[in-house]
């Protein structure tokens, strides 16, 4: 009854209606939900100064006030900000340099916490600043203490999710904990209750380590027994028998413009094996970046066309779901196959006709972001399920779109390298085609990392290249602030760098909250070479696919993880001209230097995910963890690779009592696996 799931958000002080829509949107209904919205990183600020105890040339976090704010333009390519500040006793000035987009959260927001260093200049304290975050007065939740820093913020900031969740914490001694005695004793793991406190508000570091290993061993152990589940009732059961007729593939292959290389053709042969057999088909194709998967995915839907059936292709982005349908457009178009989008936003008509097309089997392939999972989309026979990018969704999703067909082939499709034994355990019992050659003339990508004193320079490179009839990424950094604070920066550099540096040359901006159709136009724009320069958040970073793009500008570099940074250099190099990846930033830490160096000195994909698990390490969580997966909330499988191992051998074992109806210890995990199932919560949790 007072179970926190149960408890609607609003009855937390401080959260109304508009509110409540704005945390629906991240999927959080009840109060539950918000326990279980877990910091993305935390803060040290159990020593924050005052200005008195300054060290010059020492970095120190102080707590001030702006008291004013002045923008100076020294040299044509260089904006400083100069912000006088105070600690209530003390002046001093904190200067950011090149950043003016961040002009009106300064003017809006005067309290801030500050990270940097001092120096005397004139008989006054000047910070740099290196990190900074606006907080409120007399506060005892965002200072003087560990601080958490919660993902997806849907508009609300990182402050209020604090109080709020500080509020929501009163309610976590009635969760219930799923975890029998005999497995929390066996490794160790505190209770629920204290996890959830710890995890937010960790009193010190070996209590947020704890609580960290807890909740993702329960959620690694969840992962591996849906995997069981899933398995038991899919793999076994006889699937769709496709048409082995090698016909229409060869005939496929002919109509494209380009011919494949061995490792593909490879590939495809093996897919078209499994699908022609009885049993469904469950099939990770690898490779890294730009090896050509899409190809073939598209010889895969071929074959269900072919059969008479349907295949629905599901990608983590609008973005990328428009492009895979732009470009499947016209690989299949030889054989007369037309693939439809469905997307979150369509014209209600639009829509109703999608659904109409595949519940009739007109429509052969569809194309969707997870707007394909929800309950009103029925296929008249769903054969194939092919999943791209696969390590942005989790079990859940995957289980979802199988149950929209009968045992369908399923074919999943990932960038991001893994050994095998770790497919195993993130995925089951699957089979895995390797794609290890990349399309002839494909150069490597000249990466560099370039220092702020330079950045001129690259802007300069970036408009040269341009100038020859290239095109270019401008990455904008992200920023920990609100979503809204992120967009707006990019609209701030490109019209920074359209008034200066990139004057002339004709500029976008991409961002995740753009409407369906101008995003649909800029891209439009942008691969017909109209647009020269797109200036993004890292929306980009999967799957975009431009060839003429030879340019990618990183700003902030040190703020992204690893595979991601690998991923957005994925972006270029795709075309037969030299491409240049360039990162712009401030990498302070060990791991962040480290991650810029492994970039600008390895290429390929699996030498950077190996040292990928070798700098991020197992438990590492203070790093830059690769963040916003859906169907991951707080574990790494990556990383937590050894826990994992662990929750996979708990869940051999538990699986005995899968279907057993007599009370044992394992009741609440079953209650929980069947909830993952439950057609009812799909809706609600994608
Ligand atoms: P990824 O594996 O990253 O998904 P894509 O499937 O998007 O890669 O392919 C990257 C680019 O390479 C696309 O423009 C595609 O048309 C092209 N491509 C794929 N295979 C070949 C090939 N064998 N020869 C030349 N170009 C190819
Ligand atoms: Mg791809």
């Amino acid at each position: 009854m007072n179970n926190p799931d149960n408890i609607p958000v609003q009855a937390i002080k401080g959260v109304g209606s508009r509110r409540a829509v704005l945390l629906q949107n991240l999927g959080i209904v009840s109060i539950g939900d918000l326990l279980r919205h877990y910091p993305r990183r935390h803060e040290d600020r159990r020593q924050v100064k005052d200005l008195a105890a300054l060290v010059s040339g020492t970095t120190a976090t102080v707590e001030v006030r702006v008291t004013g704010v002045e923008v100076l333009r020294p040299r044509r390519n260089l904006t400083v900000i100069r912000a006088a500040i105070t600690d209530g006793t003390r002046q001093a000035v904190a200067v950011w340099f090149n950043q003016a987009y961040l002009l009106p959260l300064l003017r809006q927001n005067p309290d801030l916490v500050i990270t940097g260093k001092p120096v005397v200049r004139a008989g006054k304290w000047e910070l740099t600043v290196q990190q900074y975050e606006v907080i409120g007065r007399g506060d005892s939740l965002n200072t003087g203490r560990i601080v958490p820093f919660y993902p997806a913020l849907a508009g609300l900031n990182q402050r209020f999710f604090r109080t709020l969740i500080y509020s929501a914490l009163d309610f976590a001694c009635q969760i219930t904990d799923i975890l029998p005695e005999d497995i929390t004793s066996r490794y160790g793991l505190i209770s629920l209750q204290e996890a959830l406190r710890a995890i937010h508000f960790p009193q010190n570091f070996e209590e947020l380590t704890l609580a960290r290993k807890r909740l993702a061993f329960e959620e690694l152990l969840l992962h591996q027994l849906a995997l069981i589940r899933l398995k038991t009732y899919s793999r076994q059961l006889t699937g769709r028998q496709h048409c082995s007729n090698m016909e229409v593939i060869s005939r496929f292959l002919k109509s494209l413009p380009f011919t494949l290389t061995g490792a593909q053709k490879k590939a495809i042969r093996e897919v078209a094996l499994d699908m022609a057999k009885p049993t469904s088909m469950f099939r990770l194709v690898q490779g890294d970046v730009g090896c050509g998967k899409t190809v073939v995915a598209a010889a895969a839907m071929v074959l269900a066309a072919a059969s008479g059936w349907q295949a629905a292709f599901l990608t983590p982005t609008e973005i990328l779901a428009e492009q895979h349908c732009r470009n499947l457009s016209t690989l299949l178009a030889p054989l007369g196959i037309r693939p439809v989008l469905l997307r979150g936003e369509l014209p209600v008509a639009v829509r109703r006709q999608v659904l109409k097309d595949l519940s009739c089997g007109e429509a052969k392939v569809v194309v969707g972001t997870h707007a394909l999972l929800s309950q009103g989309v029925n296929f008249a026979c769903l054969s194939l399920a092919v999943i791209d990018e696969q390590h942005r969704f989790g079990v859940r999703q995957r289980a979802v779109l199988q149950q929209k067909g009968k045992h369908p082939d399923v074919l999943v499709m990932s960038a991001t390298p893994i050994p095998r034994s770790l497919a195993l355990t993130l995925y089951g019992d699957i089979d895995i085609s390797v794609i290890d050659e990349l399309p002839p003339g494909r150069s490597r990508v000249v990466t560099r990392f370039v220092e702020e004193a330079d950045r001129k320079k690259v802007y300069e490179f970036l408009r040269q290249q341009v100038n020859l009839g290239r095109q270019a990424y401008v990455v904008c950094p992200m920023i920990d602030e609100t979503e809204n604070i992120e967009i707006r920066s990019a609209v701030q550099l490109a019209d920074e760098l359209s008034r200066g540096w990139l004057k002339g040359l004709r500029l976008g901006v991409l961002h995740g909250k753009m409407k369906p159709q101008d995003r649909e136009k800029l891209m439009d724009e942008f691969c017909l070479g109209h647009v020269q320069v797109l200036v993004a958040t890292t929306v980009v970073e999967v799957g975009l696919d431009v060839p003429n793009a030879a340019v990618m500008v990183i700003e902030g570099a040190e703020r992204f993880g690893l595979a991601q940074l690998h991923q957005l250099r994925g972006r270029i190099g795709r075309g037969r001209w030299q491409s240049y990846c360039l990162m712009l930033g401030n990498p302070v830490s060990y791991e962040a230097r480290e991650r810029v160096r492994i970039l600008t000195e390895i290429s390929d994909g699996f030498l950077i995910a190996e040292a990928d698990l070798r700098l991020r390490g197992p438990g590492d969580f203070f790093g830059t963890r690769q963040h916003g997966q859906p169907g991951w909330k707080i574990a790494d499988p990556v990383a937590d690779y050894l826990l994992a191992l662990q929750a996979r051998q708990e869940a051999e074992r538990i699986a005995a009592f899968f279907g057993k109806e007599t009370s044992h210890p394992y009741r609440n995990i079953m209650t929980a696996i069947e909830n993952i199932f439950c057609t009812e919560s799909w809706d609600k949790g994608v």
